[in-house]
This record gives structure tokens, C-alpha cells and sequence, in this order.
């Protein structure tokens, strides 16, 4: 990859809660470890009427709650501050395109990238307008936020009207799990290793469970949440995503399109959904009133922003097999939801036990080895494997071989979209979703949509700051398993 030395990001959405909390942020965290080409500026976008002092000021004020009081510092803060600038730029507004044009014709950057922070119904306007304003060049990158659409149609559109203006190679779609620290280890540790790899199949592997659980509700983000649901807002994106890293095969390099080719095989070895699957292999939820973390919470149904008869799912969760040699029986259950008993995301990968013990049964021997990849709210990977413990007794319980990064490197641990920004400024693709991925995640998602759209029955209910709903316990439970807090 060609060292970038000059950059100009332009970030549309630069006022939102996205960038002040996340991108922001992670732009001063790379500035201030010297790892943002030295020259480069950053150029917030948005409808209000700002000058360059204003922005910097409310960029420093947010920065007051997102940045850690202890990696604040002024002369560092100073130094960010000079690459920061601002322009008013409204999305379907041409002058105000023609205008920024004129503020860029003086730029000298090698690469150009927009991130575009903003709701996708203005990815099509804001794309036709930097292309007729001639903003758009070769060495121009655009950088998409989920969602990424609500269905396969709406899909198609915004790559369409994206890819009328971008070719493929020059489209960022994040994906911000994909940008996790043990997400990477994982790769590292299925790629970089030869121990795992006779073990990582359906001789070996009882099965997969994948987890991300909120215990936040629908915040202010009601109407959106309640269009979107957990499917769309989760599982097509990040869960799938993460099923792609842990089932795909090896790439024959770590070059962008060798791994996202074996992604895309992955998606497509999902076994598709019949209506009848729908009932079976998958549980929709919606939470109830209930306590999370000693506080009482509302239901769904009594947030703002809620219609009082809504059927939105606030949790899902899913069987889901591949059809593949390697993968063929081995069941990967998927779980999301909102107000869930803890805030966790992991990824889980049971190994089958022994197959005959020779040790007195306590009953933790079935448990059999397990490998646990936790994203949240640490950032670990743990090896569980049987050990005696201490005593005249034989007893076994399993104990966690613990890759421990922060104790390893001793360094504070990159947050995905430091990693993210970084790589589509250096025009790295290999963390971004490819077209034909977004497509097939779209395709296996759809039928489900439909298929409780056609059954007409309402989410299972749920307490808030519970596991979800207790069939999703006998979804796995027809397999013989228990997700991991049950087991
Ligand atoms: P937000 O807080 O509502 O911010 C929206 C931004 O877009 C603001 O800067 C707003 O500024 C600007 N904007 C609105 N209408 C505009 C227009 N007509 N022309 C130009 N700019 C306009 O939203 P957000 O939470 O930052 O989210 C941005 C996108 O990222 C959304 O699609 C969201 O789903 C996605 N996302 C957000 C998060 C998150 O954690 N927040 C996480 C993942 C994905 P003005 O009003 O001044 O124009």
C-alpha cells in the first residue's frame, strides 16, 4: 500500500453525535500517536451556520465527555486543533457544494476522503453533489455509516447511487466490529497459528455462539429504532460479520479482496430461511418493564417515540447453519438485544468434550473446551481448558488460558474506528464490506424479515434485564446446548 502523506477528510454529519463521540476522538488519538500522515486536515460538515473557532470550541467541549480526562492534554489538543476546520454544507444544496469546492481548489492532498456521518437517505444527494461540483477525483474515498439500507432493494439503491460517483475500490462501508482488537486477534490467532486449525471444523467444533447484548434501551433514538428492529440494526451487519471471520476459510493473503472473497463464500453457504424455519429457527423478542443494573427501566412499548402497538423486535435470536464441509452441522447461534441482563458482545466457540472420560463425573467435564473472544465491555481472548483443582480430590473445573493484550503490550488498546479511519485514509479495504457481501447478507436476512411479516405474530416478551425470552434458551436447548451464562 502507498504511504499517504497528505489527507483531507471531509466529514459530513461533522456536528452529530457520531463524530463527537467516535470519530472525532479517534482522529485526535491517532494525531496524538503520530500515526495521521503529517499532512492532513479535517473538515466538519454540517447545516449550521459555524466558523472554524466556533467548531474547534464545540469539538473541545465534547471532547470534555468522550475523551478520558487523563489522555486530555492541551498542547496535544492544540496541535489536533490546527487540522481542524468547518464549512457549512447542506446536502441537497448545490451552491453549498460549489462553495466547498472553492474552499478545497487550494488543497494540495494526495487523498481525499468523505465519511459520510449522516442519515442514508442524504448518501445519494451528497454523492451527486460532490460529483457535479467536480470534488471527486481517482484519489477520492467515500466512507458509508450503517445503516445500509432497511431490505435487499434499498440495499441496491444506495450502492447504485453511490457507485454512480465511486467505483467499488474507492467505498469504505464500516462495519465497526470489524475494526475490534480481538476481532484482528482472531485472525491472527486462526491464521498465525497451526495449532487451531485441525480443531476449527464440525469434527471438532459443537458449535458457535455469537452475542451482542445492550443493556441500554432505545435511548432518543426511539423512531429510528422502531422502523429498523434488531435484525436490521444488528444481526445483518455485525453478527454476520463476525460469523464471516470465525467460518470463512484461510485467504490465500490478507490482501482486501483474497479475505473479503472468502467472506462472501460464507454468507453464501448460510442455510437459507423457508417460512417454516422462520418459526423454528429463529425467537423475536420485545422487552418489558424490568430492573438493569438495580435500576427500574420501562418497556419498549412505553418509550418515547414508540407506537403503544408496535410488533418492532427489541431481540432476536437465530440458528443459523452453513453449508459447507467444514461447517456442515455445526449450528452458530446469533443473540442480540436491548436492555439484556449485562453489555456484552463475544463470540463463543465450543469444542466437542472427550470422548470418554476416565475422571469421576463432577459435571463440569461436559463442558468441554471452550474458546471465548469477548469484545465487550473488556477487550479478551480466553482459551477454557480442563484443569484439576488443588486439593486430594480429583476435581476438574475449566480453567481460562488467558491472552491477556493489556498485560502482554502494554498499550492502551486501539478503539475500532481509530483502526477504521486510519485504514481508509491509507486506503486499506480489508476491515470494509464489499458490495457483494452487503448483497448476500441482505439475501439471507430478507426471508426472515418476511417470514415474520407473514406469521403476524407479535415478539415474545421479555424483562428488561433478563437474557431475553426464555425460548430463545430452548432454541439452543433442542441441540443439547445452553448459551454460556446457562452453562
Ligand atoms: P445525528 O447526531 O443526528 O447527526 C446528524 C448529523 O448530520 C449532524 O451533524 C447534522 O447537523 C447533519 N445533518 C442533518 N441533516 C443534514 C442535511 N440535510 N445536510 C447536511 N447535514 C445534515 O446522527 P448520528 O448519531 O451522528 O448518526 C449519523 C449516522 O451514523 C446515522 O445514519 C446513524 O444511524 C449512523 N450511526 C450512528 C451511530 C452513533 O453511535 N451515533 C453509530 C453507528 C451508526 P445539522 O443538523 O447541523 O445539519
Amino acid at each position: 500500500m502507498p504511504q499517504v502523506n497528505s489527507f483531507d477528510l471531509l466529514l459530513f454529519g461533522g456536528t452529530g453525535d457520531l463524530a463527537m463521540r467516535k470519530l472525532l476522538p479517534a482522529l485526535y488519538f491517532r494525531h496524538r500517536d503520530g500515526d495521521l500522515p503529517p499532512h492532513g486536515r479535517i473538515l466538519g460538515l454540517a447545516r449550521e451556520q459555524l466558523g472554524r473557532s466556533d467548531f474547534i470550541a464545540k469539538v473541545k467541549a465534547s471532547f470534555a465527555s468522550f475523551v478520558a480526562a487523563a489522555d486530555m492534554d492541551e498542547a496535544t489538543f492544540a496541535s489536533f486543533a490546527e487540522r481542524l476546520d468547518y464549512a457549512k454544507v447542506e446536502a441537497n444544496t448545490p451552491e453549498d457544494f460549489n462553495a466547498l469546492a472553492e474552499v478545497m481548489k487550494a488543497s494540495l492532498a494526495e487523498v481525499r476522503v468523505f465519511f459520510l456521518s449522516t442519515a442514508p437517505d442524504f448518501f445519494a444527494p451528497i454523492c451527486k453533489n460532490l460529483a457535479a461540483a467536480g470534488l471527486v477525483n481517482a484519489n477520492s474515498r467515500v466512507v458509508l455509516e450503517k445503516p445500509l439500507g432497511r431490505d435487499l432493494a434499498s440495499a441496491q439503491k444506495i450502492n447504485e447511487d453511490v457507485g454512480s460517483v465511486f467505483a467499488e475500490p474507492q467505498i469504505f462501508r464500516i462495519d465497526h466490529y470489524l475494526g475490534k482488537e480481538p476481532v484482528q486477534n482472531l485472525l491472527a490467532l486462526r491464521f498465525a497459528n497451526a495449532l487451531l486449525e485441525p480443531l476449527w471444523n464440525r469434527t471438532w467444533v459443537r458449535n458457535v455462539q455469537i452475542t451482542i447484548a445492550e443493556q441500554v434501551g432505545v435511548e432518543t433514538r426511539g423512531e429510528f429504532y422502531d422502523r429498523t428492529g434488531a435484525l436490521r440494526d444488528m444481526v445483518q451487519n455485525h453478527l454476520l460479520q463476525l460469523l464471516c471471520i470465525v467460518a470463512m476459510e484461510p485467504p490465500t493473503s490478507i490482501h482486501p479482496d483474497a479475505v473479503r472473497d472468502e467472506k462472501l463464500k460464507v454468507l453464501r453457504a448460510l442455510t437459507p430461511f423457508t417460512q417454516a424455519d422462520v418459526g423454528s429457527r429463529t425467537v423475536r423478542g420485545q422487552y418489558r418493564a424490568g430492573t438493569v443494573n438495580g435500576q427500574a427501566v420501562p418497556g419498549y412499548l412505553e418509550e418515547a417515540g414508540i407506537p403503544p402497538d408496535t410488533s418492532t423486535e427489541t431481540y432476536v435470536a437465530i440458528r443459523a447453519e452453513l453449508e459447507s464441509w467444514r461447517w456442515s452441522g455445526v449450528p452458530f447461534y446469533l443473540r442480540t438485544g436491548k436492555r439484556m441482563a449485562e453489555r456484552s458482545a463475544e463470540i463463543v466457540v465450543n469444542f466437542r468434550s472427550v470422548p470418554h472420560s476416565i475422571f469421576p463425573s463432577n459435571g463440569t467435564e461436559s463442558a468441554g473446551n471452550r474458546l471465548v473472544i469477548q469484545l465487550q465491555p473488556e477487550e479478551s481472548l480466553k482459551l477454557f481448558m480442563m484443569a484439576k483443582v488443588p486439593g486430594d480430590t480429583m476435581n476438574l473445573r475449566p480453567v481460562g488460558l488467558n491472552l491477556d493484550f493489556a498485560e502482554q503490550f502494554k498499550q492502551r488498546p486501539m478503539e475500532a474506528y481509530e483502526r477504521l479511519l486510519l485504514d481508509a485514509i491509507r486506503g486499506n479495504l480489508t476491515l470494509f464490506m464489499r458490495r457483494d457481501e452487503l448483497d448476500a447478507a441482505w439475501r439471507w436476512c430478507e426471508p426472515i424479515l418476511n417470514g415474520w411479516r407473514n406469521a403476524g405474530e407479535a415478539p415474545r416478551p421479555y424483562s428488561a434485564g433478563s437474557w431475553g425470552p426464555a425460548a430463545s434458551s430452548a432454541l439452543v436447548g433442542r441441540d443439547g446446548a445452553s448459551w454460556r451464562e446457562e452453562s
